[in-house]
């Protein structure tokens, strides 16, 4: 990152993906890991790629209940008889040797007796007083799952970077993995700013409002990988915000505030932050958003959003949340865009790009529909607590009239 002056500098302006790259190529990637028994792994980030340790299926296993037996025994022969010799069930395998003329009773999971090639499955055979016939043929293996048909030993199982989820943890109990190397917690420590702010539970005075914001990124922080600090609120005075941005920036690996970075005459965030760090004050050209701080304070990477809580949606989610995870060393997934059929009219002006809130659903046909929700004021969380998606509008566009496709980011938790 380029070392910017220690005073508020004039903010820089930058599109959202000039944005997201500078922060991006600041970030080193997690170093730290730790081993996690395999359940409390889940929602953490492998921190090294995880390679079989032996084949998947260890042993030959039957697909089917059914038959086990030897193909040439019955190949070009469709009214053979074979007697049967025993059983084979999951986990009690039969002991002896299929021998020619023979044949086993199988359950899927068994492991193949030896001799036995191939399963027919049950309804293909004809129960007689110890033998079976055949009504059809099976294909030589049939219904044989042979070792290391998921995936040799030695093969990648699972690639680091990735969040664990719950088939994983099933594929690593499969493997036999008791534990598991992921990543450290990141430590991101978050904090509200204003004057007007009150702490729920308390009356409102004139002017005042409660502290949307800090909840709101309680629930964005939730995350197994994360180790969310919240430090409340804070008044907009100079010596407070001197103090719990130390505090925060001695505990954490990354901190949040929102509030007060814009340059209106109250804000003295953007002052403090000058003073103890190195931080860079951008005008992001995104709807809404712009105002944005980034950079560090000692060892703690600093995100300074903008108060307007729907600002503080949109900022975190483009911004904030990809830098995290890569801090975290989660592998970088852009958001899922679709197209979608506008059913309203969604208004804009040229100049920015904006992320409008809607509501998309199928159109019945394998398409999808969207509808720009009432109340699209910055400030307005009615309208992001409805949304399913943002409506993502590209900066040139000049409004938007029924029928036109336009592209959504759906909220899709784990994506
Ligand atoms: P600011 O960026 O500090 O000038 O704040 C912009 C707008 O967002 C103002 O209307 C603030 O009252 C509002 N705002 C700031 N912080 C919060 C918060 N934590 N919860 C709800 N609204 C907030
Ligand atoms: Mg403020």
């Amino acid at each position: 990152m380029a070392q910017p002056d220690r005073c508020a500098e004039p903010a820089r302006s930058l599109t959202l993906d000039d944005a997201l790259a500078r922060i991006l190529a600041a970030m080193p990637p997690a170093a730290d890991r730790v081993d996690l028994p395999l359940r409390q792994a889940l929602g953490r980030i492998l921190a090294a790629d995880i390679h079989a340790p032996f084949d998947l299926p260890p042993f030959a296993n039957s697909a089917m209940d059914g038959y086990a037996l030897r193909h040439a025994d019955v190949a070009g022969q469709p009214d053979a008889a074979l007697a049967v010799v025993g059983t084979a069930f999951a986990g009690r395998p039969y002991t002896g040797t299929v021998e020619t003329g023979q044949c086993v009773r199988i359950f899927t999971g068994a492991a193949m007796p030896a001799g036995a090639d191939s399963v027919l499955m049950q309804e293909d055979a004809i129960p007689e007083d110890g033998h079976i016939r055949l009504s059809r043929l099976p294909a030589t293996a049939a219904n044989v799952r042979p070792p290391g048909d998921e995936i040799r030993a030695g093969g990648r199982l699972l690639e680091r970077g990735r969040r664990l989820n719950a088939a994983d943890l099933g594929l690593l109990a499969s493997a036999g993995l008791a534990e598991v190397a992921v990543t450290r917690q990141l430590r991101v420590a978050f904090f509200s700013t204003g004057d007007e702010l009150r702490p729920l539970g308390e009356a409102l005075g004139p002017g005042q409002i409660h502290d949307s914001n800090s909840h709101m990124l309680h629930g964005l922080l939730t995350d197994p990988a994360i180790a969310a600090i919240d430090l409340g609120a804070v008044r907009d005075d100079p010596a407070a915000l001197r103090q719990i941005l130390l505090d925060a920036s001695g505990q954490a690996d990354a901190i949040v505030t929102t509030g007060g970075v814009s340059v209106g005459d109250a804000d003295f965030v953007t002052p403090a932050l000058a003073e103890l760090g190195r931080v860079e004050f951008w005008k992001v050209a995104v709807k809404p958003g712009k105002p944005f701080a980034f950079g560090k304070i000692g060892p703690a990477w600093l995100f300074g959003l903008p108060g307007n809580p729907v600002a503080v949606m949109v900022t975190f989610l483009q911004l904030v949340r990809p830098a995290l995870l890569q801090l975290m060393g989660a592998t970088a997934r852009r958001p899922l865009r679709l197209k979608a059929t506008s059913r309203s009219v969604l208004k804009k002006s040229p100049g920015r790009m904006e992320f409008q809130r809607g509501v998309f659903a199928p159109d019945g046909a394998g398409g999808l529909i969207v509808e720009g929700v009432a109340g699209q004021g910055s400030h307005q969380l009615i309208g992001m607590s409805r949304a399913n998606c943002f409506i993502v509008l590209p900066t040139d566009t000049a409004g938007v009239k029924p029928g036109d496709v336009v592209d959504i980011e759906p909220f899709i938790e784990g994506y």
